[in-house]
């Protein structure tokens, strides 16, 4: 067995450099501050020639070294083992047989060995408790001061003389998942759909995640079937979805969103997900670029239940406190994966809005994510869930309600250009003039989208009866925009993420132009250009549609 520190890359580099191969060998890895997929882990291992992979849970990460510990506080105690899948879901998530088409009785399935996603090396997660004895039993050089974990001794790097035998036990069966999925019919437009979604699927109780979210959406299903009983309609359909298998490669939503592609490319306004509704006090959001503004707005008009502030003042006061820069925007507009609106996003391209609150948390699908974790440390009172179902079913409903839709493409061309003006500041001479070209193609997508924003204004500020032709083009055209974003053949080597602007990075974290910055990286010019021209016809696109 060899200590791998977090299991990137560059942490086996440092190994190799300390002249230990990981060929062969077991490899013990953290999950690591900041937090990488597991499945990035699994896939860097498995490059790498290991043979087995360990994961444990480093009392520095998120036990004692945090602060107190379960029953006496929010932190993981030496026994908690955080479970989690290591499906390469970065690159196609959803059911690993069958990729970019929905797995439904009959449908063609690959054999397990053919699939790009499967893993082909063991996994196990461990407590600190069970990795001690392990680790305490590794001779070779003293870690990298980075790499010294909370444990009280010296982490050596190995290898051996401590050896793992390690045995999984599978099921490779093809079973049943179930998603549930209701709806309330539009009154005027029943086919636009604003679809909402939450798992159902935990690893153990799982309090926090996902049932703070279900709990959330069946309040909301409760209360918004209320309304409806008492004779209210809303103007557009709102479809409620209770994802099944999310904590296996996002299977439920992304299954769901495959089989009814055409549909929501269609009619899919928006898709606005919960996964943990509340771990702590502390709101969090991501949209897309469209939906920042709005999103803001959401948080101004609901109250924070303990000090009576707005949520909007109470994200300020939080920034504020960590030092974070003014520039950092309130809601989150880089939008990763690690949840259900990845499919909606990356594969049909709709609009996604993404909330939760959050805090101290070091229980993740561990056992501890019970109800006496929730009910003593996360939300008491249960305050938070409340509040926030208040805030999702605020946002579902102004987008369902809405007259013309409040999607901001103005900001979006902004980020975008901010974007590109990153990759352009790195000097890369090879595709600057590219670059340049598409700067202001952006500059000129811009223009179009603030001349309709304010087209939009003036007509809902003269109070008159606004045509429903007028009012259907400009809808058609706000949610066509979003899918001029995105291409058929996807980017470069992961053709199932369609969208130009946004996927995520193999570890999860957002990554914006990925077709560019991905060709950029390797120092691929041609790529580079071909992906450059791709987006430039995916902003022309956009701007004719505006
Ligand atoms: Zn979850």
């Amino acid at each position: 067995m060899v200590y791998a520190h977090g299991g990137n890359p560059e942490d086996y580099d440092r190994l190799l450099e300390m002249g230990i191969d990981i060929k062969g060998k077991i490899a013990l890895v953290r999950y690591s501050e900041p937090y990488s997929y597991r499945g990035f882990k699994a896939l860097t291992a498995q490059r790498r020639g290991a043979a087995g992979l360990l994961i444990y849970s480093d009392p520095r990460d998120d036990g004692y070294v945090r602060g107190d510990v379960f029953p006496n506080g929010p932190w993981g105690p030496e026994s908690h083992i955080q479970r989690g899948g290591i499906p390469f879901d970065f690159i196609v998530p959803g059911d690993p047989l069958t990729p970019g088409w929905a797995s439904i009785p009959g449908a063609t399935r690959l054999k397990p060995e053919e699939s790009e996603t499967l893993p082909k090396i063991m996994a196990v997660p461990l407590s600190h408790k069970e990795t001690r004895p392990l680790l305490e039993n590794l001779a070779g050089p003293a870690v990298p001061p980075e790499w010294q974990g909370g444990l009280p001794f010296t982490y050596h790097v190995g290898p051996g003389p401590a050896k793992v035998h390690l045995k999984v036990e599978m099921d490779n069966s093809v079973g049943s998942i179930w998603n549930v999925v209701g709806k309330i019919k539009g009154g005027e437009e029943p086919d636009k759909w604003v679809v909402i979604g939450n798992h159902r699927d935990a690893w153990v109780y799982g309090a926090v995640d996902p049932s703070s979210g279900t709990s959330a959406l069946l309040g909301l299903a409760q209360n918004l079937g209320q309304l409806v009983k008492d004779g209210y309609r809303p103007k557009r359909s709102i479809v409620f979805c209770n994802w099944d298998a999310e904590e296996n490669t996002l299977t439920g939503s992304t299954e769901w969103a495959e089989q009814y592609t055409d549909k929501l490319k269609k009619d899919g306004v928006v898709y606005i997900n919960v996964d943990s509704a509340a771990s702590g006090p502390y709101f969090g959001a991501a949209a897309v670029p469209s939906l920042g503004d709005f999103m803001l707005q959401i948080t101004q008009e609901v109250l924070d239940p303990y000090t009576g502030k707005t949520i909007y003042e109470a994200m300020e006061q939080h920034r504020q406190g960590r030092n974070q820069k003014e520039e950092t925007g309130l809601i989150e507009t880089r939008v990763g994966s690690g949840s259900d609106h990845t499919v909606f996003l990356n594969f049909v391209c709709m609009p996604v809005i993404g909330m939760g609150f959050d805090g101290p948390y070091g229980v993740c699908h561990s056992q501890y994510d019970d109800f006496f974790w929730m009910s003593h440390f996360g939300d008491p009172q249960f305050c938070y869930h409340a509040t926030l179902a208040t805030l999702w079913g605020m946002t579902a409903l102004r987008l369902a309600n809405a007259q013309i839709f409040p999607f901001n493409f103005e900001a979006y061309a902004g980020e975008i250009g901010s974007y590109v003006k990153e990759i352009v500041s790195q000097g890369e001479k090879p595709v600057s003039p590219d670059l340049n070209l598409l700067v202001s193609r952006i500059e000129s997508f811009q223009k179009t989208a603030q001349e309709l924003n304010r087209h939009i204004e003036r007509l809902l500020s003269q109070g008159t009866k606004i045509s429903s032709e007028i009012l259907q083009a400009i809808n058609a055209a706000l949610i066509q925009t979003e899918r001029d974003f995105g291409f058929p053949g996807g980017i470069p080597k992961r053709p199932w993420f369609k969208h130009l602007i946004y996927a995520c990075k193999f570890t999860y974290d957002p990554e914006v132009l990925p077709g560019v910055t991905e060709a950029v990286e390797e120092k691929d010019w041609a790529r580079a250009k071909e992906q450059i021209s791709l987006l430039d016809k995916a902003v022309s696109r956009a701007d004719r549609t505006l």
